[in-house]
């Protein structure tokens, strides 16, 4: 089945063509960053205009990039949760348009299920596993059952973690996106040059869960009190400080976890998957017997690759949405158990 999956959630506007879930024949991400950068931050309205402008382009590139004819299509994917309200509805009907007028099946996807979805695609891991959700707007640790079945563990109770690198640079005017400029300086800085404080959170009665807030509060009243340009405060040694105490609060609760809960194969994914320090420390735990996986970097951001994967899982069973399905900004795939 070959399954043309549409992604417009955020500010990338992404088309892609796969063939049986695991088979990527393209993936076409055309990404808005430039565009929003001088306001540091996504302007919802921005991006939902721009996906309306290159949609249609985007997804003949990826028809096109497959090496495809739009009537080679079986069905169509399209995230419609959780996202900029405005932003998703561009892709869903645009979707939808498309699946009508070819009279194909159409499925709406969860984003978020998607993401922890994408290293299934490289790396099949049989059931259950422990999922690692990082990302701009989530931080879930869960255990996947199936495709459709998640169980949550715990989750943030206020920053997502891919937010509190994103509010740091934007504070310290390092640049935008903050997460992967704070990885390449975080290389060449002194990961104990700055001591923050890990979290107070009632651990007895939800023991996995974590929050970035007191953290990215710690960073950003340093350049307060602090900030003076003297020789161990540099940008480099406090974004290594920083991600190294940002990894580590996630670590402590992935290990008690996976200590609980007995699992031996774990799964991460979303943007802060492709951090390099989370990466090698959970790559570490294979050396214990874990099995552990990740997707590529391309596939770790928003991409609309893994939504044509997951999808691939729902239309074998017989899954396809209504055309009367809606968008929505909220996250449908973790309901807390
Ligand atoms: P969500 O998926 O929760 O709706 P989103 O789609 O905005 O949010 P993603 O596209 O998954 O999030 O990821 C973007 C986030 O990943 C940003 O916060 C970005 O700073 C972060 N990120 C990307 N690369 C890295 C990296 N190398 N290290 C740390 N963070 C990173
Ligand atoms: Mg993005
Ligand atoms: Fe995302």
């Amino acid at each position: 089945m070959t399954i043309l999956g549409i992604e417009t959630s955020c500010d990338e506007c992404s088309a892609a063509v796969v063939r049986d879930g695991t088979e990527i024949l393209s993936n076409i991400i055309a990404t808005q960053i430039e565009l929003h950068k001088p306001y540091l931050g996504v302007v919802p309205e921005l991006a939902s205009r721009l996906h309306t402008e290159w949609i249609g382009q985007v997804v003949s590139a990826a028809i096109a990039g497959a090496d495809m004819k739009v009537d080679d299509i079986d069905a169509i994917a399209v995230t419609n949760r959780p996202g900029l309200l405005g932003a998703l509805l561009v892709g869903l009907n645009f979707a939808k348009g498309l699946a009508a007028s070819r009279g194909i099946p159409f499925i709406g996807i969860d984003h978020i299920r998607a993401h922890l979805y994408a290293s299934q695609m490289e790396h099949p891991l049989e059931y259950p596993y422990m999922g690692i959700l990082v990302s701009g707007g989530h931080t879930v640790i869960c255990k996947v059952l199936g495709y459709d079945e998640i169980e949550v563990l715990g989750t943030t109770i206020d920053d997502a973690i891919g937010e509190a690198f994103d509010k740091v640079a934007k504070h310290y005017d390092l640049g935008y996106p903050g997460g992967v400029i704070i990885d390449r300086l975080a290389k060449n800085g002194d990961s104990h040059a700055y001591l923050f404080p890990g979290p107070s959170l009632d651990r007895t009665e939800h023991p996995y869960d974590v929050s970035y807030s007191g953290l990215k509060t710690a960073v950003i009243n340093q350049k307060e009190k602090f900030w003076n340009g003297t020789s161990v405060q540099t940008p480099e040694n406090l974004a290594a400080s920083f991600q190294r105490s940002a990894v580590g609060i996630l670590m402590k609760r992935v290990m008690k976890a996976l200590e609980d809960t007995g699992l031996t194969r774990l799964a991460a994914g979303g943007g802060v998957a492709a951090n390099s320090l989370l990466r090698s420390e959970l790559s570490a735990l294979e050396k214990n017997g874990l099995t552990v996986a990740f997707p590529s970097m391309k596939l770790c951001t928003d991409n609309a690759a893994m939504v044509a994967g997951l999808a691939y899982e729902y239309l074998r069973d017989g899954r396809a949405s209504g055309f009367d399905i809606g968008a929505s900004p909220r996250v449908t795939a973790f309901k807390k158990n």
